[in-house]
């Protein structure tokens, strides 16, 4: 069984994560399988297996049949299925964002549940995505609310927000830059192999300029950049000479702690200023003498 059909199956037994990412795929299908989601979740049928109507079926529930996901008919909206779309250029604004969540301190209109979708979660602005967050950290009651957060790459969402949902992958793999993150890992690898031969600060801030060649740090917002510097420096380390386990250790720790890297520039600090920071912390100037 496909991860999404399980996750469906954990939905038609209410036993769903409250937050759940589904990325992957394209537009279309995300919206569609949020559909799917949300009729599962509140489908009026009492036997488990069959919740989640076919919603053009003339024998569709109440519920299902009109979950859709604009309203097209004035006759067809759920109440209980909330749409939140992107209401700026490329960002879904703080403000919309607490309107739309504002509902979720009321309780359900019709349903047992509700379900909020978020439509591009990877625009969600910083102080969006904290909002989202202190409510999924504070439910504000006891009916069960769902939040779908859809995204083209889970890479674009906050680590937080990734770290308190359940994703759903559905479709093909993300696709990195590889010919630039081959680029960054052979320009981290000029600066890191002198560096272990004879560490110096210099060849480590050599080491922070070789990650930010990475492009696309224009948008302070965006993880890709992070995203190729990390893989860079796994690359590193599946191509890596001979490096002790401290060494290795230290790498895969910058790998993952670069994926943060989008937390730390939302306070206003610079990419090269977080890149450097980064690169000293794991790498210490002068512990690696063999
Ligand atoms: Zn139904």
């Amino acid at each position: 069984m496909r991860t999404v059909e399980k996750a469906l199956a954990l939905a038609s037994r209410g036993r769903l994560y409250p937050s759940v990412i589904l990325y992957g795929g394209d537009a279309a299908g995300r919206q569609q399988t949020a559909l799917d989601f949300a009729r599962t979740l509140l489908c009026a049928a009492a036997d488990e297996a069959s919740r989640g109507c076919d919603a053009e079926a003339p024998d569709a529930c109440r519920h299902c049949r009109r979950i859709r996901w604009r309203d097209r008919g004035q006759d067809r909206f759920h109440p209980d299925f909330r749409v939140l779309e992107r209401d700026l250029r490329t960002a879904t604004s703080v403000e919309a964002t607490k309107a739309f969540l504002q509902t979720a301190w009321s309780a359900p209109f019709e349903a047992a549940a509700q379900v909020f979708v978020i439509a591009e979660a990877d625009t969600l602005s910083g102080g969006a995505a904290d909002a989202l967050l202190k409510l999924l950290e504070e439910p504000p009651a006891r009916t069960p609310r769902h939040f779908l957060l859809l995204a083209a790459s889970q890479l674009d969402l906050l680590p937080t927000l990734r770290s308190r949902s359940l994703a759903l992958f559905l479709g093909q793999k993300e696709q990195l830059p590889q010919e630039e993150v081959e680029a960054v890992a052979a320009a981290l690898a000029r600066s890191l192999d002198v560096h272990f031969q004879t560490p110096s600060p210099i060849f480590l801030f050599g080491a922070a300029a070789a990650l930010g060649e990475a492009t696309g740090w224009d948008d302070p917002r965006a993880r890709r950049p992070w995203a190729v510097g990390s893989a860079a420096v796994l690359r590193y380390l599946a191509a890596g000479g001979e490096l002790t386990t401290e060494r290795r250790r230290a790498l895969l720790r910058l790998a993952q702690e670069l994926l943060d890297g989008p937390l730390l520039r939302m306070r206003g600090i610079s990419h090269g200023r977080i890149l450097e920071g980064l690169v000293c912390r794991f790498i210490p100037p002068d512990s690696f003498r063999p």
